[in-house]
């Protein structure tokens, strides 16, 4: 959005409005890529009925990763597909032409809800599908990407990257329509950017790609090679961020727990916490997915010297059966992961946890089952997620038996007991959370009723975590959404709690 918008682009969310459509798309599992079709088609139709308004439709992302001839095959509407690799080729793409960025000035801006339509506006979708012909302007736009994604400088490299390389992690050989090259590319602080999140937060991406053999994902054929932005880089765009009123900063990677080392840095997360925690003005910061075994002790001695870092560790588990774990290609086991959580609670008191994990992996017995169930109990996670185990062709789980896949029924019934369980592990601990004065974000008026507002503590990370919702203003006629107030939990839910501003 940010390159668009600095080469003269207007965004707008709405595609009534726009000469230019963008779908974004994710090819993680197969709902995300129907989802992508279904929005893919739905925008060629548009692009089709609205009077000639739109006149390009440009699909990116993870689908063109995966999937990039077959889109330009089967959907003539498409004039030009953009790999996750290939960000600054969105250009190209919409036929808009770079603009220098002023020396002065920040490249940062705040998206502009509800700007105006004009004559370069655009949509911005999120995700593919098949028909059969070919389309000479898409054609030309994709030269100029090609050319553009030769030009990206190589990178450096974590030995266990390169050593997964040969041994065919990486390879997309079984793949029809795509290319052999992986993506390469990483935005700096340089890179303009529109911030779609409300004003006070902000994501700031610190490593793309990665090296790990989790046998049930595709992610690192999709992304690449785990790869690290600049340290100077990452804290030269928190430094704008915060000049622009962001207060609270996430940061994300699909493992951030290995950033650095591709540099040869150690600890190389705790490094960065440390630089990016003294920034005047930053009241929070966070990270998020972090890898188990990569959780050292001196990031958790990190995390709990400075008072704006959260004390919240993200930590997939995916499961706790040694032998589930062992097919996963993750390793680990329940004994390991209750220290690793007894550990974090020790060294930084008052954190809390947030794990996910897969149920009905291929040869997932009823006592594997029984053991997640355990390990559920002793653990007493905080901020819990059971996903169902999806089979993605090109993941090695995908080639494991027949005979070991676990039928849906299942896999659906195992998600619901845990689930059930967590309800009541979590609405114990949410009473406890009574009585608590607490920092508190106010988000704005709640989604699900204008009668109360919401917000998030230290301890909510953005977007996936339960709620707090706000019923009395205290001493304010109003409230702004973007400030942080005191706030006192006057009541718990299942995994929501009411609170009440008291300053
Ligand atoms: S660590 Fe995450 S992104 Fe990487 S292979 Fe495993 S599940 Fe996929």
């Amino acid at each position: 959005m940010g390159l668009l918008h600095s080469a003269g682009g207007q965004l707008t969310p709405n595609a009534e409005d726009a000469e230019i459509l963008v779908v974004n798309t994710c090819s993680f599992i197969d709902s995300a890529k129907q989802e992508s079709v279904n929005t893919i088609l739905e925008m060629a139709r548009h692009k089709q009925s609205h009077g000639g308004r739109a006149q390009r439709l440009i699909v990116a992302g993870c689908l063109v990763e995966r999937y990039r001839d077959e889109i330009r095959k089967n959907i003539p509407e498409v004039d030009a597909v953009v790999g996750t690799g290939e960000l600054e080729a969105i250009l190209a793409a919409a036929g808009l032409v770079p603009k220098p960025v002023p020396a002065t000035g920040s490249p940062f801006n705040i998206f502009p809800q509800g700007s105006s339509p004009s004559s370069q506006s655009l949509a911005a979708r999120a995700q593919s599908s098949v028909r059969q012909h070919s389309h000479p302007e898409a054609d030309s736009a994709q030269l100029a990407i090609e050319q553009n994604a030769l030009a990206q400088p190589t990178v450096a490299s974590r030995p266990e990257g390169d050593l997964r390389q040969q041994q065919g992690r990486f390879s997309r050989d079984a793949w029809d329509g795509t290319t052999a090259a992986l993506p390469e590319y990483l935005y700096s602080d340089e890179t303009p950017r529109i911030l779609a999140t409300p004003r006070a937060s902000a994501y700031i991406k610190i490593a793309e790609g990665c090296d790990h053999p989790c046998s049930f994902c595709i992610i690192p054929q999709l992304r690449g090679k785990f790869r690290s932005r600049r340290l100077s880089s990452i804290v030269a765009e928190a430094e704008k961020l915060i000049a622009q009123g962001v207060r609270e900063i996430t940061l994300i990677g699909q493992d951030t727990t290995c950033y650095g080392e591709d540099l040869g840095l150690t600890d190389g997360l705790a490094q960065l916490l440390e630089a990016l925690a003294v920034l005047p003005n930053l009241r929070w910061l966070r990270f998020l997915y972090t890898y188990p075994n990569k959780v050292t002790t001196r990031l958790l001695e990190t995390m709990a010297r400075h008072d704006n870092i959260a004390r919240y560790l993200d930590v997939p588990l995916q499961h706790a059966s040694a032998s589930v774990l062992k097919r996963m290609k993750r390793g680990g086991n329940a004994k390991i992961f209750l220290e690793l959580i007894e550990k974090a609670r020790r060294i930084v008191p008052g954190i809390v946890i947030r794990t996910s994990f897969i149920v009905g992996f291929p040869g997932e017995t009823e006592e594997d089952y029984k053991e997640l169930e355990s390990f559920i109990r002793a653990a007493r996670i905080d901020w819990l997620g059971v996903f169902t185990y999806s089979d993605e062709e090109g993941a090695k789980a995908f080639e494991l038996d027949t005979a070991l896949k676990v039928p849906e029924r299942t896999i659906q019934a195992r998600r619901r007991k845990l689930m059930k369980l967590q309800q009541k592990i979590s609405a114990k601990a949410k009473a406890e959370w009574v009585g608590r004065e607490i920092d508190l974000l106010v988000e704005g008026e709640s989604e699900e009723t204008e009668l109360l507002w919401e917000g998030r503590t230290l301890q909510h990370a953005p977007e996936i975590d339960g709620k707090v919702f706000i019923n009395d203003f205290g001493p304010h006629e109003e409230l702004v959404p973007g400030t942080f107030y005191r706030a006192e939990i006057t009541e718990s839910h299942d995994y929501d709690v009411v609170a009440r501003i008291i300053e």
